[in-house]
């Protein structure tokens, strides 16, 4: 399966802010952000030019992508789905990505990262309403049952997950069982529940150029 191999902590000083792609190294100091919060290259330190219109728009899309981890054609799909329902496609967009299986499993602490998510997901560790399913991208609905298996809720690295994502506390549309490693997915995050700092109204300028 495609996927982006860039290194994880450029990505982020690429886009200037902490995406937590990294899991729990994240939240210690040892985030390659915290230390160099500079663009990564040769002229990293020196990259204070202004962006032009159209820079903006790509910068604020690769960040979408790079937080949810989601390749550019996979993304120009997803888009096409939340421009096709009704709502504002920007708010759809990001509930799409909300919704994927590796972000909802992400949330309820499964994995310490999206990545580790995901890869619980491939690995046959997640069960959607009681069925193994191993696709990241199966799309979630409101009342859905995500719950770990019997093997993957004894794995260190999920208990270790679940243990930190419930002291840092759980996202309102996620209701989560620890002890049984079993969540809801309540519904679909209303736009104020996700992290202002992502502009999803300049991805829809982007794509309606
Ligand atoms: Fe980004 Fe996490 Fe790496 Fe820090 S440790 S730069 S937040 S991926």
């Amino acid at each position: 399966m495609a996927r982006n191999r860039d290194p994880k902590c450029r990505q982020c000083r690429r886009e200037g802010e902490k995406l937590f792609l990294k899991g729990e190294k994240c939240f210690t100091d040892k985030c390659a952000f915290e230390r160099r919060s500079y663009a990564p290259g040769q002229h990293g330190q020196n990259s204070g030019r202004r962006l032009s219109g159209y820079g903006q728009q790509l910068r604020a899309k690769q960040k979408i992508r790079r937080i949810y981890g989601v390749l550019e054609n996979q993304f120009r799909r997803i888009y096409a789905e939340a421009e096709r329902r009704k709502g504002q496609t920007g708010e759809n967009l990001l509930q799409l990505l909300e919704g994927r299986l590796d972000s909802v499993a992400y949330r309820m602490g499964f994995g310490a990262s999206r990545a580790e998510a995901r890869q619980l997901v491939r690995h046959n560790g997640v069960l959607v309403n009681g069925k193994r399913v191993n696709i990241p991208s199966y799309l979630v609905r409101p009342g859905d049952v995500i719950e770990l298996t019997e093997r993957a809720r004894k794995q260190l690295r999920v208990q270790a997950a679940l243990k930190s994502a419930q002291e840092r506390g759980f996202p309102e549309w996620v209701e989560v069982n620890v002890e049984e490693g079993k969540g809801v997915f309540k519904a679909y995050p209303m736009r104020s529940e996700l992290s202002p700092t992502l502009n999803e109204q300049v991805v829809v300028e982007l794509y309606s150029r």
